[in-house]
């Protein structure tokens, strides 16, 4: 992948082809943040650009058959370990090289890719990925190798808080790396590394990806406009496969199931009728079944909106919203207060948090829609164990 390739990050790709370019780059890097804001890629640019031989100050060439070789992700200094899932197939412990193939797929069709998409792809059901002991033996082995065709080894390790304590096994490798080797770690969750791994790499946060950029590659891939694509990019809080996903359409869905869950948690209070519990729990059969990356898709809808609701009590207006969207924000801006909507946020939130952890989807959002009814009678107590 170029430089020019990675969305957004314009600031950073320059820091970055800077210290590459005058062979400052450090040994170990840990690229941090959500995986659609874009680690991945840029570790691919990061490694491109290393093993470019006609490389300018800016980006790699694009053309050379080092280039070549890593669009394909197929360069022989370029190692890539990601967690991966045990097989019927192999009683070993797996190890990334099994699941290459399947890897070089699913990066030709999305870098941007999230952990779940790529459970889904390697057929993981309800198994856990993992980067194994036996993984980690690999990369020492790798790397204590010359390079094959380049100057440059490159260790790309995706997710590696999969790693947990066979984290160990790296450490001195990531300290004292063999001449010219380097390491781009790209973790999603630091409070899940190990110190001992934190502390012998550079930590780079990768931001949420501007919102004009963001924008504009949207609308390569979806057939939307600019203000549609904008309002993508800010709802999905600069994540690219997050906005790809509202993009796809499910967005429209959000605001009518916002829309629809909110209306009968109201009526629990007022209208407690057979009825109601009916649609409710109608509607939790169906977010239930949407699963987990589309609930998680909600429920940042739902406190985009409730942001945005809040503007409108506050400043008397909002700048993102239009048609039945706003119409249904100001509804409910005239129903409930500041502190309500917040309390409401902190909700969602709290919802977000646990969907992420795989709580159980019905109960979650059956025993929340009775807190959010007492927001609305205005009975709403916050318990310790939310
Ligand atoms: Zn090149």
């Amino acid at each position: 992948m170029l430089f020019k390739e990675v969305i957004g990050h314009e600031e950073l790709k320059r820091k970055f082809t800077g210290m590459l370019h005058s062979g400052k780059f450090p040994h170990a890097v840990m690229l941090t943040g959500p995986t659609g804001n874009g680690g991945l890629p840029l570790a691919l640019a990061i490694a491109q650009y290393l093993q470019c031989e006609n490389r300018n100050e800016n980006d790699a060439c694009g053309e050379c058959a080092s280039c070549i070789k890593c669009t394909k992700f197929i360069h022989p200094d370029v190692y890539f370990t990601f967690p991966v899932v045990t097989s019927e197939k192999k009683k070993s412990p797996p190890v990334s090289a099994d699941s290459v193939k399947e890897w070089r797929a699913a990066l030709s069709e999305n870098p941007y890719l999230n952990y779940n998409d790529w459970m889904q792809t390697i057929n993981a059901e309800n198994k856990q990925g993992n980067i194994t002991a036996d993984e980690c033996r690999q990369i020492i082995q790798h790397l204590s190798l010359k390079t094959f065709e380049s100057a440059y080894k490159v260790q790309i390790i995706w997710l590696a808080e999969f790693l947990g304590n066979e984290g160990n096994i790296l450490l001195k490798l990531i300290e004292e790396p063999p001449a010219n080797t380097v390491f781009i770690l790209i973790v999603e969750n630091v409070e899940f590394v190990l110190n001992t791994i934190l502390s012998r790499t550079q930590q780079v946060k990768i931001n949420p990806i501007e919102e004009d950029a963001l924008a504009a590659a949207l609308m390569k891939d979806a057939p939307i406009d600019i203000a549609a694509a904008k309002r993508i990019a800010r709802i999905a809080d600069g994540n690219f496969d997050t906005a790809m996903r509202i993009a796809a359409g499910e967005e429209n869905l959000n605001d009518r199931l916002l829309h629809k869950w909110l209306v009968n948690c109201f009526n629990l209070k007022l209208k407690p009728s057979g009825g109601t519990a009916q649609t409710l729990s109608e509607w939790i059969e169906d977010i239930a079944k949407a699963g987990r990356e589309n609930q998680k898709i909600f429920l940042k809808y739902a406190l985009f909106f409730l942001r945005e609701c809040s503007l409108i009590s506050i400043a008397g207006e909002s700048g993102k919203l239009d048609g039945e969207e706003l119409k249904f924000a100001k509804g409910l801006s005239a129903k409930l207060n500041v502190e309500q909507l917040e309390t409401l946020s902190k909700i969602f939130n709290n919802m977000y948090y646990h969907v992420e952890r795989n709580a159980n989807p019905k109960i979650l959002f059956m025993s929340n829609s009775f807190k959010i009814a007492s927001v609305f009678s205005n009975e709403y107590v916050e318990s310790a164990n939310a």
